[in-house]
């Protein structure tokens, strides 16, 4: 079996030109088309049992029905969603309770398209409040290809977070892009063996390598098989992280294992 930890999917009226959009921007090409059906597509062709989507809240006023899609959405045909989130939505505590008791398993944050650096008090409120409810909060980390001068999410402000936040979100913060894009270097000096868990979602084919000592130095319990799809081909992943030899335990966690414990799946 394999999870694939951290998907993009678009409403269906705006995939195309968020897309078009995206890829200018980032100067990067998607591998496939943006919505819920082509990632559906996508998985039936080829070796990914489950995806879970990560939708980003650009605008408050977006959150409600980002939230009741996923919700509406959350487990068919093998799709599984976090619930969206934005520093400026009104209603934060009944924005996580409906979260949590659509059975969503957690949040996604990105510091970058939501204009606030990681460590913000606001950011470490959601947190708080988020884990307190049993949630899991996915936060992009490093550098993000559209905002490459002003990271809003470095290893230094992560470190603060998990200070300030010990003993509460312990374990249940999810750091994507193998815990910093473009920092392997740091994360590997200040992040590993922390209580955190990384994905491998859009660096795995950048510095595999690095990557792989991450792996080995973090430890297969507390990463998560990632792609970043449509950014990403998973398979392309897959084959890339099969390649480091980790052997069959480490595999079976990094695949599916730890995704499904954090799903409620068997
Ligand atoms: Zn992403």
């Amino acid at each position: 079996m394999i999870v694939d930890f951290h998907v993009h999917t678009f409403p269906d009226k705006i995939a195309e030109k968020t897309i078009a959009y995206l890829s200018q921007k980032g100067g990067i090409t998607p591998f496939r088309e943006g919505t819920l059906s082509a990632l559906k597509a996508q998985m039936k062709q080829g070796s990914v049992d489950r995806s879970v989507v990560l939708p980003v809240v650009t605008a408050a006023r977006q959150t409600e029905t980002i939230n009741r899609v996923s919700a509406a959405e959350n487990g068919k045909d093998g799709v599984y969603f976090f619930g969206g989130i934005h520093p400026d939505t009104e209603d934060i505590p009944g924005t996580l309770d409906f979260i949590q008791k659509s059975g969503l398993r957690g949040i996604k944050l990105h510091p970058d398209y939501q204009g606030i650096y990681f460590n913000d008090p606001r950011y470490l409120y959601i947190m708080e409040q988020a884990a307190k409810r049993g949630l899991y909060i996915v936060t992009h980390a490093g550098r993000d290809i559209a905002y490459p001068d002003d990271v809003h999410c470095t290893p230094q402000m992560i470190l603060q977070v998990l200070d300030t936040l010990r003993g509460v979100i312990d374990n249940k913060l999810i750091l994507a892009h193998m815990g910093g894009f473009d920092f392997p270097d740091d994360v590997l000096e200040m992040l590993c063996k922390k209580p955190v868990w990384m994905d491998t979602a859009a660096v795995l084919d950048l510095y595999p390598e690095k990557c792989k000592r991450i792996i080995e130095l973090h430890g297969a319990d507390r990463i998560l098989f990632a792609s970043d799809s449509p950014w990403a081909d998973p398979e392309a992943f897959i084959r890339i992280l099969r390649s480091f030899a980790l052997g069959e335990d480490a595999e079976e966690k990094i695949f599916f294992a730890n995704a499904n414990r954090i799903l409620h799946l068997s």
